[in-house]
């Protein structure tokens, strides 16, 4: 959306936007006009509250009283909150107003999910031809032998078009945007015991982006775990109970891999081996504002990662953390 519509809408509801242009980021601070009723003072003076008009659907969060959510949102507190009744009854109208498509937005939010759109600069696409020289898995025994025995699904080979470095004998995951735009590749050697199994492709490095962000759906669940073994075991038994999956390379989130997770608007659960590095990990994952979609790890036992479960275990792991959390 752009500034002047949305200003257009918060000044109908006497938010003072007079100071704030828009920015190269779409992002602008406002003073929270819910103030008066979640803040200590009733005015915010500093002012704290972000709107993110660039997301679709546009984005708000006070960085004072921790209130946040869609501009559809902040226009029905006003519906519900404000002492006049004029303006409830105004901001009720703004609601139910075609002009301002607001309704239009909000039901358009799991079109969005999947979209996953952020107020970021999307990184660089490779040229189209960038994977050519590395043909489909499908087409080479050694590659097919090694990803059956780690139990790799056909389904999986294909939803996430694995490749073949015949040169330095790995198997290659496309690291793609949502749109499916590859941006990268990381690569696992087929030995075992190798000192470094990874390698990555075209200059990507692991905390720009994370992987498997192309099957994306709008699943209320998003499943972070490591590796991308990790990820294409998991991901066939995910999508039957309702959760996407995305991995972040190793235990660390990156800055950028935290404002995805963020944006996501989903309910995140965090599965991480279970080891220091894991634990570690999920311990970084916590500044992640938990509020903002829910953040949950599944404590998998001592040595365990997800790549090595077996359906059954994956299931009643899963299923536990249902039954906790929802
Ligand atoms: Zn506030």
């Amino acid at each position: 959306m752009e500034w002047h519509t949305v200003a257009g809408v918060l000044s109908r509801l006497g938010v003072d936007t007079s100071g704030c242009r828009p920015s190269p980021k779409k992002q602008v601070m406002i003073s929270c006009p819910l103030a008066p009723w979640f803040h200590k003072g009733d005015e915010d003076t500093r002012p704290s509250l972000s709107v993110r008009y660039g997301l679709t659907p546009v984005r708000w969060k006070c960085f004072a009283c921790g209130e946040h959510g869609k501009l559809y949102e902040l226009v029905e507190s006003f519906a519900t909150l404000a002492e006049d009744a004029d303006l409830r009854t105004f901001a009720g109208q703004l609601m139910e107003s075609d002009v301002l498509t607001l309704r239009q937005e909000f039901e358009e939010r799991d079109e969005a999910m999947a979209t996953w759109t952020f107020d970021r600069e999307p990184v660089p696409m490779l040229s189209p031809e960038a994977l050519d020289p590395f043909p489909s898995v499908w087409h080479v025994p050694q590659a097919l032998n090694y990803l059956r025995d780690r139990r790799v699904t056909r389904a999986a080979i294909n939803a996430f078009g694995l490749r073949w470095d015949d040169y330095k004998e790995r198997i290659l995951f496309p690291v793609t945007r949502a749109d499916g735009g590859v941006v990268g590749a990381v690569g696992r050697i087929v030995w075992p015991d190798h000192e470094l199994p990874y390698f990555n492709y075209f200059g990507f490095e692991s905390g720009q982006w994370l992987g498997g962000l192309a099957n994306l759906t709008d699943r209320r669940r998003l499943l972070v775990v490591e590796g991308f073994f990790d990820l294409l075991r998991v991901w066939p038994w995910a999508q039957e109970l309702g959760a996407d999956v995305v991995c972040s390379w190793t235990s660390r989130l990156s800055p950028t891999h935290k404002e995805f997770l963020t944006g996501a608007d989903k309910t995140v659960w965090i599965w991480y081996d279970g080891d220091t590095a894991g634990n570690t990990g999920w311990t970084e994952a916590h500044d992640l504002e938990p509020r903002t979609y829910g953040l949950r790890r599944c404590q998998l036992p001592e040595g365990v990662d997800p790549g090595s479960l077996k359906r059954s275990q994956f299931e009643n792991l899963y299923k536990k953390m249902e039954e906790r959390h929802e």
